[in-house]
C-alpha cells in the first residue's frame, strides 16, 4: 500500500481516518496529535519541570522519545525522567529504562517499592494473592511517583496513557457502577503533582509503531500478574467492538472527559497524610491502607 499523503510505502492503515501513512507521514500525525492535546490542555509552560513516568516500556519508552524531541531544545521546559522498581522478578528491569533516557539525554532517577514502602509486590502476592495484585501495585505506584516527581521540583508529571487505556479506564468506571472516579476531574489539588497524558488521543497501536520505528529497545515482557486483571476483559471487549465501529475509543474517551468537565467535583479538598505525607481525599490515606492491608497476614 502507499501512503495517502506521499505515495511512499506505507507502514500503517488508520481504519478511523482510512488514510495509509509512511514513516514519516505516520510520525508527524502522532506527534501532532500529541502536540494538539498538550496545547488544548494547556498541559506545558515556561518554566516547568516535566517528570515522565519511564517504565522502559513501549507506552512510556515513546513518550519520553516524543517530549525530548518536543521540549529537549527548550530552554525554559525541564525534562527528567523518574522510574519505579515495583520489585516483580523478571519484569521490568529498570536498566531499560535508563539506557532509554540516557540515550536520549534527559537526567534519570529510580525509586523502589522496597527503599520507599518496605516491601515489593512480589511480597505483597505472596502474602495476598494475586486477584487485587494491581490494586496494591497501581495505588502504591501512583504513590511513590507523585511523592519523588514531587521532590524532584517536578511541576508536571507525564504519564504515557493512551487512546485504549483512557477508553478502557471509563468503560471500567461504567462496569463497576463507579460514578465517582467516572466523574472527578482533573482539577489541580495540593500537594499532586498535575498529570498530563498526551498520547491520550493516540491508539495503542499507533503508539506501539511510533516506539518500533524510534527507538533502539524497549521493555517488552508482560507483568506477570496482569493477566488477573478486571481491565484485561474490557480491553479484549473493547477490541473486539472497536473492529465493527472504529469510533468507539474515541466516542468513550471524549465521554469520559464531557462528564468531568460538566459534573467534576472542583477540586476535592485534600488533606496531608499523618504517616506518609502524602495528600488524600476522604476518611483515610489510600495509600497506607492499601499498604496497611497488603501487609496484613
Ligand atoms: Fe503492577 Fe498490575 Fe501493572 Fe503488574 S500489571 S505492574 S501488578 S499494576
Ligand atoms: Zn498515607
Amino acid at each position: 500500500m502507499r501512503c495517502s499523503k506521499c505515495r511512499k510505502e506505507a507502514v500503517i492503515w488508520q481504519r478511523y481516518s482510512g488514510l495509509h501513512l509512511c514513516r514519516d507521514h505516520f510520525i508527524a500525525d502522532l506527534e501532532a496529535k500529541a502536540k494538539r492535546e498538550i496545547r488544548k490542555h494547556r498541559w506545558v509552560q515556561s518554566g516547568d519541570t516535566i517528570a515522565v513516568a519511564l517504565s522502559g516500556g513501549k507506552d512510556s519508552g515513546a513518550l519520553l522519545h516524543f517530549l525530548a524531541r518536543t521540549f529537549g531544545e527548550r530552554r525554559d521546559v525541564t525534562l527528567l525522567a523518574l522510574t519505579v522498581d515495583e520489585g516483580i522478578a523478571g519484569y521490568r528491569d529498570p536498566n531499560v529504562a535508563r539506557e532509554i533516557a540516557e540515550s536520549h539525554g534527559v537526567p534519570w532517577h529510580c525509586v523502589s517499592f522496597a527503599e520507599m514502602l518496605g516491601t515489593t509486590t512480589d511480597r505483597i502476592v505472596e502474602r495476598k494473592g494475586d486477584t487485587r495484585s494491581c490494586t496494591y501495585c497501581g495505588v502504591l505506584r501512583r504513590h511513590c511517583l507523585n511523592a519523588a516527581a514531587r521532590d524532584l521540583g517536578a511541576t508536571r508529571l507525564a504519564v504515557g496513557m493512551n487512546l485504549d487505556d483512557e477508553a478502557q479506564s471509563v468503560l471500567m468506571n461504567v462496569l463497576r457502577g463507579d460514578a465517582t472516579r467516572l466523574l472527578s476531574s482533573q482539577s489541580p489539588m495540593t500537594g499532586v503533582v498535575p498529570r498530563i497524558k498526551p498520547f491520550a488521543m493516540v491508539p495503542e497501536r499507533e503508539v506501539a509503531l511510533y516506539a518500533h520505528l524510534t527507538l533502539a529497545h524497549f521493555e517488552e515482557g508482560a507483568c506477570p500478574y496482569s493477566s488477573t486483571a478486571l481491565r484485561g476483559d474490557v480491553r479484549t471487549l473493547l477490541n473486539d467492538y472497536a473492529l465493527r465501529h472504529p469510533a468507539a475509543r474515541f466516542a468513550l474517551k471524549n465521554l469520559g472527559e464531557e462528564l468531568a468537565g460538566v459534573c467534576g467535583t472542583a477540586g476535592e479538598l485534600l488533606k496531608i497524610c499523618d504517616v506518609c505525607g502524602e495528600p488524600y481525599a476522604g476518611e483515610e490515606c489510600r495509600s497506607c491502607q492499601v499498604l496497611r492491608e497488603a501487609l496484613e497476614g
